[in-house]
């Protein structure tokens, strides 16, 4: 009889994680609005409304053309390799209506497990938990803290979550995962 082991899930976050959503939007912040601070201020102000209005904020994350760049460098091969062991998901909390766009963009770049990408709205936990996913990895704050005693939080450093990098294990990519997989 051949008996099937079922492979561990690891689930991703995309922006941040994956994709350098945070750094497209700040070329197009310093490009035409004359921003002039670090990447990691441009986030902390962007989540100031007395810096910037909500619906600005609104406008750019719906704004399609930062969801069409390059994935963080050698990211899919590192991902081929690992989904020889593992299997992977990829959750993102980005508006609805870039599903279409966010499903091609991981077809268009050839990323294992494509049946496993899913766009929600804002909580990630229903998806965690029906994926029994193992680790996740993360960079924002709210979804690491919401999702941190249902799963395995692994962070990717960031500015924006300074203040809770002492919470959890920390590497500076994805790259790095190999040594926080048990
Ligand atoms: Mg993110």
């Amino acid at each position: 009889m051949v008996r099937r082991v079922k492979k561990v899930q690891i689930g991703f976050d995309v922006d941040g994680v994956l994709y350098p959503w945070h750094e497209r939007v700040y070329d197009y912040m310093t490009r035409n609005y004359g921003f002039r601070g670090t990447l990691g201020q441009l986030f902390v102000d962007l989540n100031n409304p007395r810096r910037y209005d909500p619906g600005f904020i609104k406008q750019i994350v719906e704004k399609k053309e930062f969801y069409r760049g390059e994935p963080y460098k050698l990211v899919v091969s590192f991902l081929e390799e690992l989904a020889k062991d593992y299997e992977l998901h990829y959750i993102t909390a980005r508006p609805l209506q870039t599903s279409v766009a966010t499903k091609a963009w991981f077809k268009e770049h050839k990323f294992p497990y494509l049946e496993n990408v899913v766009v929600v709205e804002d909580s990630k936990s229903k998806e965690i938990l029906e994926r029994r996913i193992a680790y996740y990895i993360e960079d924002r704050v709210k979804h690491a803290l919401e999702l941190k005693d249902l799963t395995n939080i692994i962070l990717v450093r960031k500015p924006w979550n300074e203040k809770i990098q002492d919470q959890f294990p920390c590497m500076n990519s994805i790259l790095e995962l190999g040594n926080y997989l048990k």
